[in-house]
C-alpha cells in the first residue's frame, strides 16, 4: 500500500505532467527514492541516460553516486534523488534561470512532501538555489543550516568523473554524510531560520574536520 507521502508525491508529478513547463520535448524526470529518506539528493537536471529512463542519475555520474552510496553501508533504495530542474535541457547545457524558476513551485513541494533533515546538493547549480554565496571549491563538504534543514553541498559526481582531485574530495565529503545526518538529528524540523546574507558552516562539526 503506498504511504501518505508516496501518494502525495504521486499527484506531485502527475501535476507537473499536466502543466505547460520549460523543456517540454525532453520527458519528466521527477525523482526516485525512499520519501521516508534521512537525505535528499538534489542534482542539476537529468542527462541524456536519464531523459530515455526517466529516472534520475541513471548515467555514468548515477553510477558513482551509486557506489558511493553503498561504500557507507546504505542502498540507493535507501534515499531520495531528484534534480533541480526535472526536464533534461537540449545538449545537456546548463539550466537557465528561467527554467530553474520555473520548477522552483515543485521542488518545493516535493521537499515539503519529504521533508527531510538534510539535503545533500550535487553541484553548484543546486548548491546556489539554496545558498546563492556559496563556492563550491570553498564551500563543498560544510554543512549549512537553512530553514530548518542542513544544506550539505558536494562536488557533482560528474565532476568528480573529470579530475581525480575533485574525485578524492567528492569521496571524502560523502564518508562525512552519515555523521552529517547524526548532527542534524538535533535539529528541529519546525525551526525555521531567516535567510542570512553570508551563509555560514553550522555551529559544532569539530568532529568532522
Ligand atoms: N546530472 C544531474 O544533475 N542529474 C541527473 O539526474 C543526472 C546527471
Amino acid at each position: 500500500m503506498k504511504s501518505e507521502k508516496e501518494k502525495q508525491l504521486q499527484k506531485l508529478q502527475g501535476e507537473i505532467a499536466a502543466t505547460k513547463l520549460p523543456l517540454a520535448e525532453s520527458n519528466l524526470v521527477f525523482g526516485e527514492g525512499n520519501p521516508d529518506c534521512a537525505v535528499l539528493f538534489i542534482g542539476e537536471a537529468p542527462g541524456l541516460t536519464e531523459d530515455q529512463q526517466k529516472r534520475p542519475f541513471v548515467g555514468r555520474a548515477g553510477q558513482l553516486l551509486n557506489k558511493c552510496i553503498e561504500e557507507i553501508g546504505w542502498k540507493r533504495a535507501d534515499v531520495y534523488i531528484t534534480n533541480i530542474v526535472k526536464r533534461r535541457p537540449p545538449d545537456n547545457r546548463d539550466p537557465l534561470p528561467e527554467e530553474i524558476e520555473a520548477y522552483k513551485p515543485y521542488l518545493t513541494r516535493q521537499i515539503e512532501i519529504i521533508n527531510p533533515r538534510v539535503i545533500a546538493t550535487l553541484g553548484r547549480f543546486s548548491m546556489n538555489y539554496f545558498l546563492p554565496f556559496a563556492k563550491i571549491s570553498r564551500d563543498q563538504g560544510k554543512p549549512f543550516e537553512k530553514d530548518g534543514r542542513i544544506i550539505y553541498p558536494m562536488f557533482h559526481p560528474a565532476a568528480a568523473l573529470r579530475g581525480t582531485t575533485v574525485m578524492d574530495q567528492f569521496k571524502e565529503t560523502f564518508k562525512k554524510l552519515p555523521e552529517v545526518i547524526a548532527n542534524a538529528k538535533e535539529l528541529s524540523s519546525n525551526v525555521v531560520l531567516p535567510d542570512e546574507p553570508i551563509q555560514r558552516p553550522t555551529k559544532p562539526q569539530k568532529s568532522l574536520f
